[in-house]
């Protein structure tokens, strides 16, 4: 088959990659030149495990095309699927003004029928908007074309989107057109071969889905970190909670790990379109409000430790930051709970030193150049480089290589005694007790 993805970020460029992969014929469209001059020659705009590969692969054996020109890709496809940001807006709801400028791109270029697919999360109703505009084009282009608009909302997680966009659980088609039906049938026949994935719905139905699977998740980790904070005042190991309802497989373990917050460029912004949603019809978000409050009074978590130990100025003091990046596997720092942790530090005097694996290009941009030119804060190159000299180690990013570091090296770089506050749990309190190490987690009996 023929198709175009329209924006090459995250989900787009995993999207066109991975069917390119299937043997169709991808356009992927995207306004930034720089991002598609860099895909030409072969360099990825985002870091993303195994998709380097599929890209190089299929870019090669001429399956993968990239363009700043929708017109290229139109003439050769009927099939456009919509992969663009939904940023937030002030108020929280979604930001659709890049989805309704591709619809009307689509309109202004298309010769025959087509089918548009809104991948991008979008709230309820947006198919119809993205319907007019691609109509609305047309017309004033004099032209009458049937257009379907299929929602098929993505459910990948960054750090392991080649696989769950190959092997996914469900594969959600949003449509009451039986030819739409029938081609997304056939494009997606290959990634449900073994049993039936495709679960099939109204296109309302489907816009739906995406935000109620994402609040669900963010619900989880906000009643998790609830409990953990009730766990700190009565004197219990949250981890012991963790998993004695896990086993409960109407729980089960996933989503209930305490934390530093959730952050990334999806369950922050999804739950705060949700409520926008919610409000405009009169429904008060009474459960998704309280989810979003939990997450930020959790991003201050490690924080508030921090003061709780070192007092409230922290001028004179490092601290080595472990993981910048909103989870491990990807180099976005959407809503990265290490942003607001850094800030604070740095704005109570203290200095940072930082890494992560993959995300340090991306914080350069996110933080104030000044902090980094005057050394307030310092990206190493090295995990432990970050510990030198410094007060205390602060895991945010449960990254492979941090979760069973060498105690002792940890021990002889920091100050004495060596603190470590644990942003994930990741580490054994008994275990780095014995070291001599003072640890602090989430939840687990070391109220300050
Ligand atoms: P992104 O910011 O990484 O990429 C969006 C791309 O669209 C950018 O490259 C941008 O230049 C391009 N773009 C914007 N306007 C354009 C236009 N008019 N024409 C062509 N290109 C244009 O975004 P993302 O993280 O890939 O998210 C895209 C959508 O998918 C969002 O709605 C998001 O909520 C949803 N989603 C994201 C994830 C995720 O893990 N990132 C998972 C599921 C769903």
């Amino acid at each position: 088959m023929k198709l175009a993805v329209i924006g090459t970020g995250y989900v787009g460029l995993v999207t066109g990659a991975c069917f390119a992969e299937m043997g169709n014929s991808v356009w992927c469209v995207d306004i930034d030149a720089e991002k598609i001059e860099g895909l030409k020659a072969g360099r990825l705009p985002i870091y993303e495990p195994g998709l380097d590969e599929i890209v190089e692969r299929n870019a090669r054996e001429g399956r993968l095309h990239f363009t700043t020109q929708l017109a290229d890709a139109a003439s050769a496809c009927d099939l456009f699927f919509i992969a663009v940001g939904t940023p937030p807006q002030e108020d929280g709801s979604a930001d659709l003004h890049h989805v309704l400028a591709v619809a009307r791109q689509i309109g202004a270029v298309i010769e025959r029928d087509a089918i548009v697919v809104d991948k991008s999360t979008v709230p309820v109703g947006t198919a119809e908007l993205v319907k007019a505009e691609v109509e609305a084009a047309l017309a004033a282009r004099g032209k009458s074309l049937a257009v379907a608009v299929v929602s098929n909302p993505e459910f990948l997680k960054e750090g392991a989107a080649i696989e769950d966009f190959m092997r996914p659980d469900r594969i959600v088609v949003g449509t009451d057109d039986e030819r739409a039906r029938s081609v997304m049938a056939e494009l997606y026949a290959p990634f449900n071969r073994s049993h039936q994935r495709v679960i099939y719905m109204g296109v309302r139905d489907a816009e739906m889905t995406k935000y109620a699977a994402n609040a669900m998740l963010a619900t989880k980790i906000s009643f998790m970190n609830e409990i953990a904070t009730l766990c700190e005042q009565y004197d219990v190991d949250v981890e012991k909670v963790r998993i004695g309802i896990g086993s409960d497989s109407r729980i089960g373990y996933h989503f209930i790990y305490p934390g530093a917050g959730y952050g990334g460029s999806c369950f922050p912004k999804d739950v705060k379109a949700l409520v926008q949603m919610a409000r405009r019809v009169g429904v008060e978000p009474l459960v998704l409000d309280a989810v979003e409050a939990r997450n930020a009074a959790q991003k201050q978590t490690l924080l508030n430790k921090i003061v709780a130990r070192f007092g409230e100025s922290l001028a004179g003091r490092t601290f080595g930051v472990w993981g910048l990046a909103f989870k491990p596997g990807t180099d976005d720092m959407r809503e990265a709970p290490s942003i607001p942790l850094i800030t604070g530090l740095i704005e109570r005097g203290a200095c940072v030193k930082a890494y992560d694996p993959v995300a340090i290009a991306n914080a350069q941009k996110v933080f104030p150049q000044d902090w980094q030119t005057e050394e307030r804060l310092i990206f190493t190159t090295h995990q432990y480089g970050a510990l030198e000299g410094a007060d205390a180690m602060v895991l945010v990013t449960e990254w492979k290589p941090f979760r069973h570091p060498d105690f002792e090296a940890v021990k002889r770089l920091l100050k004495s005694p060596a603190v470590i506050f644990d942003g994930r749990n990741q580490y054994d309190p008994e275990a780095l007790a014995r070291e001599g190490i003072v640890y602090y987690g989430i939840g687990r009996r070391n109220r300050l």
